[in-house]
Parts: C-alpha cells; sequence; structure tokens
C-alpha cells in the first residue's frame, strides 16, 4: 500500500540550533499513526512543516507518491492535509456554519451558495456524529464541541490526513468517547490520522503505530502493537523509568490549612452554588488529593481558597491554626500559599516576558532594596529555582514562550516555587506534559513535603490520583461525596463518589442521606 504523506530526511533548525535531524514519518490510509515524544521533542516543528507553515528545510514530502512542498497553511489544506491544532482556529463570534464553511472552496467571490453550503456543513456535522444547531455561535460552544467542530471542519475540507495535536487534552470522557467514535469512522473511509498525544491509556486504545521522537530525531517506529508501555517510555525519555508514580509518603505533621463550611456561588446568583459548605484540611508534608469528574467543583474551590474569587466565596479559613481573611490572591500569598491553576495561559506567565522575570514575579518585594531591582539577585534566584526544576531552556533570559509545553509549566510552578509558600495548592500540574517533565514533577511534590509543604492536588488522571495522594478526597456536584485512605483508595471507589454516590457510612455518621 502507497503512504498517504510521506516525509524523508526532514531536517530543520531555527536561528542555527537543529530541531529535526533527518526525521522519516509517513501515514498510511486507513491507519492512526501516534506521534510520541517529551516536549520539546521536535513532534509540533514536524508537524507544522507538514502543514505548510515552513518553507526552510531540508528532506522531501510525498502525498500520494508525488513530491510536493507546500509552502503556506492554504497550499497544504487543498493538497488535503488537516491539522488541528491545540490552539483552535475557530472564529467564536461566527456561527457553527460560517465555521465550516470558513475556507471552503464553495465560498467564491461573493457568490455564495447559500443553500449547498449549508447541506455541506450539515454533511460533516453528520460525518463525525456531532449533533449541532448550525446557526447557534460557536462562542457559546463548551470546548469540547469546538475541538469536535474542528475535526468536522477538516472533514469537510476532504482531507486525506489528519493531524491532530493533544485533541482530547480538553475533552471529558465522554467527550473523548465521541472523538474515539470519529476518529473510528475516519479510519474506516480510508483518511490517514496522525495523532499526538501524552496519554498511554490512548495509545494503547488508538494507536495502530506509533513514532517516537526524542531531541530532534526518530528513535523508535513500530506497530502498536509490538511497542509496550514501558518501552515507549523508556524510548520517550531515554533512560529507564522504573517508577512511573514515585510517591515517598511522609509523616504529616500539623495542620496547614483548616477549610470550614467553604461555598462559592456560581457568577450567576441563582444558580446552584459551585462549592457547597466543604470542609478539609491538610497536613503538613501531605499530598491530600481531590478527585472528581469535570464541574466537580475542586478547582472553584482551590480557586476560592486562593481568594481567586471575590465576592463569591465565604467559609472559615485557618492556616497553621490562626484565621486568615482572604478577600485576594495578594492576603493568601502573603499567607504563603501558591495556586498553580489548571489553565496554563492564565498561570500568571507573561509568556512575552522572559523566564527570568517570570519566576521572579511573585517574589519581586523581597528581591528588591527600598524598591529598586536587584537583576543579579533576580537572576540567581532564577538559575537556582530553575536547576531544582530541571527546566530546560537554552537561557533564561528568552521569553518564556518559546519555552517548550513542559519547561513552561516547570516556569509557571518555579515563579510559585520562588516565593517560598507553605501550602501548594496545585491543580492540574502535569496536564498535557510529557512522561519525563511529569516524573520530574511527581519527584519535586515529594521533595517539597519532606520539606513540611502541605500539598492539595487536583488531577484527572485517575493513576496519578490514587499513586502521588496520601489521602484523597472525593467531590461531585460541589460536595465532597467520599474520603479515602491511601489504602482504601481505588479507581472504581473513587469513580462511584465522583459520580454522586455517597459512601453510605461516612453519610449516615452525619445524618444527611440525600436522595435525588
Ligand atoms: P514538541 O512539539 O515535540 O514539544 P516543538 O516542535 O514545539 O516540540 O519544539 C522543538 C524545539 O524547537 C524546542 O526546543 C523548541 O523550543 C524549538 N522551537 C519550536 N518552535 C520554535 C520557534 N518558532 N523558534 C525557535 N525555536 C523553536
Ligand atoms: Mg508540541
Amino acid at each position: 500500500m502507497r503512504a498517504l504523506a510521506s516525509m524523508r530526511g526532514i531536517s530543520k533548525s531555527f536561528g542555527g540550533a537543529p530541531v529535526l535531524d533527518g526525521v522519516d514519518f509517513d501515514v498510511f490510509p486507513g491507519e492512526v499513526h501516534v506521534l510520541a515524544g517529551e516536549n520539546g521533542a521536535g513532534k509540533s516543528t514536524l508537524i507544522k512543516i507538514l502543514a505548510g507553515a515552513y518553507s526552510d528545510y531540508r528532506g522531501t514530502i510525498e502525498l500520494d507518491g508525488r513530491r510536493v512542498r507546500p509552502v503556506s497553511p492554504l497550499e497544504a489544506k487543498r493538497l488535503g492535509i488537516a491539522v488541528i491544532h491545540q490552539e483552535l482556529s475557530l472564529v467564536p463570534p461566527m456561527s457553527v456554519a460560517e465555521n465550516l464553511l470558513l475556507g471552503s472552496p464553495l465560498v467564491r467571490a461573493g457568490f455564495v451558495r447559500a443553500r449547498a453550503q449549508r447541506a455541506g456543513a450539515s454533511a460533516a456535522l453528520a460525518e463525525v456524529g456531532l449533533n449541532l444547531d448550525l446557526d447557534g455561535a460557536v462562542e457559546d460552544l463548551p470546548i469540547s464541541s469546538r475541538q469536535l467542530l474542528e475535526i468536522a471542519k477538516a472533514v469537510r475540507l476532504e482531507a486525506r490526513v489528519i493531524v491532530m495535536d493533544e485533541p482530547s487534552s480538553a475533552l471529558n470522557a465522554q467527550d473523548a468517547e465521541l472523538l474515539f467514535s470519529i476518529i473510528a469512522r475516519l479510519k474506516a473511509t480510508g483518511r490517514g490520522i496522525v495523532y499526538i498525544t501524552h496519554r498511554m491509556e490512548e495509545i494503547q486504545r488508538l494507536a495502530d503505530r506509533v513514532t517516537v521522537l526524542r531531541d530532534g530525531r526518530m528513535v523508535g517506529s513500530r506497530e502498536a502493537a509490538r511497542m509496550p508501555e514501558r518501552e515507549l517510555v523508556a524510548l520517550m525519555v531515554g533512560r529507564e523509568v522504573d517508577d512511573r508514580f514515585p510517591r515517598h509518603g511522609s509523616a504529616p505533621g500539623s495542620v496547614a490549612l483548616r477549610v470550614e463550611g467553604f461555598s462559592v456561588r456560581g457568577a450567576d446568583r441563582s444558580a446552584r452554588p459551585l462549592v457547597d459548605a466543604v470542609s478539609l484540611s491538610v497536613r503538613r508534608g501531605e499530598i491530600l488529593g481531590l478527585g472528581g469528574l469535570q464541574d466537580s467543583g475542586a478547582s472553584q474551590l482551590l480557586l476560592g481558597i486562593f481568594g481567586g474569587l471575590p465576592g463569591r466565596a465565604s467559609g472559615r479559613l485557618e492556616v497553621e491554626g490562626r484565621e486568615l481573611s482572604v478577600r485576594r490572591p495578594r492576603d493568601a500569598i502573603d499567607a504563603g500559599l501558591a495556586l498553580l491553576s489548571n489553565d496554563r495561559k492564565a498561570t500568571g506567565l507573561v509568556l512575552s516576558q522572559s523566564v527570568t522575570a517570570n519566576i521572579c514575579a511573585a517574589s519581586l518585594g523581597r528581591l528588591s532594596t527600598w524598591g529598586w531591582r536587584n537583576p543579579a539577585r533576580e537572576a540567581g534566584l532564577a538559575a537556582r529555582i530553575g536547576a531544582s526544576l530541571r527546566l530546560k531552556a537554552a537561557s533564561l533570559d528568552m521569553e518564556a514562550e518559546s519555552l517548550s509545553g513542559g519547561n513552561q509549566q516547570k516556569a509557571a510552578i518555579g515563579k510559585w516555587l520562588a516565593a517560598d509558600p507553605r501550602i501548594l495548592l496545585l491543580d492540574e500540574p502535569t496536564r498535557g506534559i510529557d512522561v519525563g517533565a511529569k516524573h520530574d514533577i511527581y519527584q519535586l511534590m515529594n521533595e517539597w513535603t519532606a520539606r513540611g509543604i502541605a500539598i492539595l492536588l487536583i488531577t484527572s488522571e485517575m493513576p496519578e490520583l490514587l499513586a502521588m495522594s496520601d489521602r484523597i478526597l472525593v467531590m461531585h456536584r460541589g460536595r465532597i461525596t467520599s474520603e479515602l485512605s491511601r489504602d482504601e483508595a481505588s479507581a472504581e471507589r473513587v469513580l462511584s463518589a465522583a459520580m454522586g454516590k455517597v459512601e453510605a457510612a461516612e453519610a449516615a455518621a452525619e445524618g444527611k442521606v440525600r436522595r435525588c
């Protein structure tokens, strides 16, 4: 069988630094080819070359055996290559139909064939099994529908090669299932799918073939069935990882943070509270895991504790035995709290500023003398924090934007670490980052707790929650439905509590079993 797309000997550098070195990659009709590799391995660059984003590369590309050299994204699209980037390309104020028709060959010189277009848009939605109102505005859709709409758009443009860059990261379990069934359908029609992901579960489930990039080189390419997890991880990180989740429990100390009757109202006053009278405490040196499905309220709980939802949060907070009034994040920071939010772009990294500036951003008061900045002291602190996080950057003077995703996450963590917090609120600290960087972050969590830092951890990855937490609270619709010790916790128990099942013994003890 002939490859739909075949890249040979692809090399590319940025400003003299080689990023890809002689990479071969192809995709056949009817296959899902997973492209794996640590952050910074060169995956996106390889895909962007296929998508016509760069023209200054060496090597060749063939489509259906024909030599091509797409020099613009538009041309790549015309050649049948659709790339769904993590940053979606939809135009939010426009309707579903209008978005589906963007770049459509049917739109010619103002001559709009409205009926044919709507029919085409409907057909594209039907093909991916997405049931949406064509006239609804995209901005009103949840992120998951937008992601799926983006795929419908690729189908609509009759792409034969569809590249998806971590498409599931914004999806809940149900939408991910929908995505997987769409992928199965696209496979059946003979399209070739390139799928970039860090999730082992997805690789096992979807991949026909797996290719691993490391430091710009292809280090392995095999049928998925002949690529066991352990070996895949070893190829990605270039060293054996004996332990995916190296939690070394430490003996918890005194209570660091106590939360009583904490509630967060929805932005719309009449709506149900997002967090409903939650009480919990976390000790020094302890990792308290917060489990739950989407909209469990866990993220709002952390944001509320941190003062990020002024006017909507209420309840009592105590830090190391002293009551704390938090009106804004500054109050929380002063009391030794730090929040790593789950939205990496909103984590407080200013992408256009240097890595050093970002790491020092929350500590300027301490680093300055009578208001005068001290560049040498800032550089010293950034270097120390960068090294402790194993942050990989050509230089700490470069813009945060140029870091790979995993290293951006480390910089965001570094910003809070520099402020020397005693209580860390971590909301999905490893989302969307590669195995090696994840492993580093687990090690760091162990080091922090060994130093007496208390951690509240939200993660949507069940194995991570089970392995890293000393204790787990499960939330459902704003309430805690279960508390599990490390030994009691299992995927089944966490999931059933996350779906709203109140642990019988607990509920009876509190005398408040609610029937719904
Ligand atoms: P991946 O997608 O595997 O995480 P990328 O292809 O995004 O990796 O990046 C590979 C390397 O190229 C990284 O070291 C990254 O910093 C660098 N890089 C990517 N894009 C640019 C760019 N536009 N300018 C300079 N360096 C870049
Ligand atoms: Mg990438």
